[in-house]
């Protein structure tokens, strides 16, 4: 049996500059390693891929740690606290982050968010950018867009914050929501977005020390698109540029990699292409899940760290409890 814990954001957030941002703080972290110590054998990327591979298999209590978006904090604040205990994790960068330093729409709604806590005051502004967008683009009826934003459950966000976040990346088209993700960042963040990418996102020296130091460096999209959405040619095209992004950063041929879906979102054309893409050996989604074996393997389920408890002596929840049954 294999868990799968997805994070994010690692930092002392409030002490940090963006104190509301959602996120895990090191000491939780600290706790949480303790419990999955305690209750799990931590595998390598680099195992998983050997037992998906028909290598050596997991232990039943086999658990792998995904990091997403390629953050500096995965540098700054993980990988210490990793390598201490002597553990090895997956990381999972976005290339154009770190190729171009843009900060992905995903991250500005993050820090649009936290500078203004009035998240109704933040939609009419989205709104109101959206309406001067009809001049140039066609765009849906207000009610039909709306009807977008409340599709699927969020799982940990309001309906005002998911309705502004859900705008920013998915519901209106893409040449829109990133006017005015910009638009919003400008006013409320930054004018400077390269040098708040070059804090926010991993450097390309710090992702080759990271694989140096024996951590799985894989895809997570090159522009972190909501796959599903994306005809077939923009799939395969975000899909090679992810492969050869790995391949220029890493200065190595195609080796197995892991791909973690931006959003958890994919399609039948993504597995069909996953299966013709040099290396890519498994891909996982954002909805949680254990899984017994590789027979997903373009669709593995992952618990997030809210899942689990962030304290050593914390007694076995839900998803712990299901090892032993
Ligand atoms: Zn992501």
């Amino acid at each position: 049996m294999l868990t799968t814990v997805m994070y994010h954001y690692v930092r002392d957030i409030p002490n940090s500059r963006w104190p509301r941002l959602k996120g895990l703080l090191p000491g939780d972290f600290a706790g949480q390693l303790d419990f999955i110590q305690r209750h799990y054998a931590v595998c390598s990327p680099d195992r998983v891929l050997a037992a998906a591979g028909g290598g050596e298999p997991l232990p039943t209590n086999a658990c792998l740690l995904t990091f997403d978006d390629g953050l500096a904090d995965h540098y700054h604040t993980v990988l210490p606290m990793l390598l201490e205990r002597g553990l090895a994790a997956g990381f999972y960068p976005i290339g154009a982050a770190v190729d171009a330093a843009e900060v992905m729409n995903v991250h500005k709604a993050h820090f649009i968010l936290d500078a203004e806590p009035d998240v109704g005051r933040l939609l009419a502004e989205t709104w109101e950018l959206v309406e001067r967008c009809r001049e140039q683009y066609d765009l849906p009826e207000r009610a039909e867009l709306q009807r977008r934003c409340i599709t699927g459950a969020a799982r940990f966000d309001d309906a005002e914050t998911i309705t502004l976040k859900r705008l920013l990346q998915q519901a209106l088209p893409r040449p829109v929501a990133r006017r005015c993700a910009d638009e919003l960042f400008r006013r409320h963040v930054t004018s400077d977005e390269r040098g708040f990418a070059e804090e926010l996102y991993l450097s390309p020296a710090q992702i080759r020390e990271m694989a140096a130091a024996g951590m799985g460096i894989g895809g997570h999209g090159y522009r972190h698109e909501w796959l599903e959405d994306l005809p077939r040619r923009e799939q395969v095209e975000d899909l090679e540029r992810t492969r050869d992004f790995l391949h220029r950063i890493l200065g190595r041929g195609p080796e197995d990699w892991i791909l973690t879906y931006p959003f958890g979102s994919c399609n039948r054309h993504t597995f069909d292409l996953l299966e013709r893409l040099p290396g890519c050996r498994l891909a996982f989604i954002s909805s949680p899940g254990l899984e017994e074996d590789f027979s997903r393997r373009w669709t593995m389920r992952r618990l997030d760290t809210n899942d689990l408890p962030r304290d050593g002596r914390a007694l076995p929840g839900e998803w712990t409890r299901k090892l032993a049954a």
